[in-house]
């Protein structure tokens, strides 16, 4: 079935009792065990509210088993802590999520584990590869440029060298890119975003193979970062729209940036689906639409990036994205604010970029917003 009957239909869990045709919310953290084939427990990721959204998410991603965790951090962390050990060692795009990249900066040493930190391309990504290498840590497209990583070269470098791939999803979404089916081993989402999809639920996911998963259930249990059960139910409800929503996302993403790439005052546009973007060609192989996420630089010269978020009326300044509300944020002063001036300008990241998710509104209404602030 397509991803639109998947979204609405996967993964439910009928109550045979009332026939209602919703997954009912099982509060209980207790669960009878005589006679069970196995212990039902909130922090075994096992109760029936975990297992719907994961089958939804395993549904809509090609893959056959998940976890579902309390934030996209939990889910990354347990990954790489479920992974790798002492004396293991990962490559790792430099311009994953920032979250990401201080967990692994303040963390990862402290357990023996060593890293390398390289740019998106996958030949400098093989390059870094050494025979302790375990796992390769990627993420398409990349906050806030949009860069787009080759997921089919990576994967066949990894396979080659026995090593596991991660990638963070969550700029995609399900709905646009299938990591599993381009050979990614594990696919991670920060449900905060575009899954719950509403800004008002915190929630992470990892989906693979299942011998993989069960790897990192056995170490997910340990470390303890599972989602309840209300929590589960409304992200479960959330994803039932998630293919309308992001449909309609990209397609207010490509309108904008097309209008912005036009704009005397913007100076630059970053979206994959523009052919000047240099990773095009590349997104247009891997990716069904191009994501609801637009990047760019106003012309310092004409308008001041700070005074223009102020004069935005209907499009909030705000973190996080992909909810159904446009936001937009200067990642200079927020996502990428510890950083040093160098770094930031290494990473392309200047005062003057914006970042901007879009939302489900009329497209006209952001776009006359956009004009009244920038005029
Ligand atoms: C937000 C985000 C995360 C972290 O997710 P939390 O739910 O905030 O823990 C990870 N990766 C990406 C790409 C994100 O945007």
């Amino acid at each position: 079935m397509k991803k639109e009957t998947l979204c609405v239909h996967s993964g439910t869990c009928r109550d045979r009792e009332t026939r209602g045709v919703n997954t009912p919310v099982f509060t209980s953290t207790s669960f009878e065990y005589l006679d069970a084939a196995h212990t039902v427990y909130p922090r075994y990721f096992n109760t029936p509210n975990q297992r719907a959204v994961v089958e939804k998410l395993c549904a809509l991603e090609s893959a056959e088993d998940g976890l579902v965790f309390g934030s996209g951090m939990a889910a990354i962390s347990t990954v790489v802590l479920a992974l790798l050990g002492s004396g293991d060692h990962a490559v790792l795009q430099e311009d994953i999520y920032g979250g990401t990249h201080h967990f692994v900066t303040s963390e990862l040493e402290r357990f023996g584990i060593g890293y390398t930190f390289v740019s998106n391309d996958a030949s400098e990504i093989e390059k870094a590869v050494r025979d302790e290498t375990r796992m390769i840590f990627i993420e398409s497209p990349s906050n806030p440029l949009l860069k787009i990583t080759d997921i089919r070269a990576v994967a066949e470098t990894a396979k080659r060298n026995n090593i596991v791939t991660v990638i963070d999803n969550t700029f995609a979404t399900p709905i646009n890119q299938n990591p599993a089916e381009l050979g990614i081993d594990l696919v991670i989402h920060s449900g905060t975003k575009y899954l719950g999809g509403h800004s008002d639920i915190c929630c992470g996911a990892v989906v693979g193979g299942r011998t993989l998963i069960e790897r990192i259930r056995n170490s997910a249990v340990n470390l303890g970062g599972s989602l309840n059960a209300l929590d589960c139910y409304l992200l479960e409800r959330s994803m039932k729209t998630l293919a309308v929503r992001v449909e309609r996302q990209c397609r207010n993403a490509r309108q904008i940036a097309e209008s912005l790439q036009e704009h005397p005052k913007v100076k630059r546009v970053y979206y994959p689906g523009l052919k000047s973007h240099p990773g095009h060609e590349t997104a247009r192989t891997q990716m069904k639409g191009f994501g609801a996420v637009v990047s760019f630089e106003v012309d310092e010269g004409r308008t001041r990036p700070a005074e223009f978020i102020r004069r935005l009326r209907l499009i909030r300044p705000a973190v996080s994205l992909g909810g159904v509300e446009s936001i937009i944020c200067s990642p200079a002063a927020t996502s990428h604010e510890k950083l040093s001036d160098e770094e930031r300008a290494g990473l392309g990241i200047t005062g003057s970029l914006l970042r901007l998710s879009v939302g489900i509104e009329d497209c006209e209404d952001l776009m006359a917003d956009i004009e009244q602030a920038l005029a």
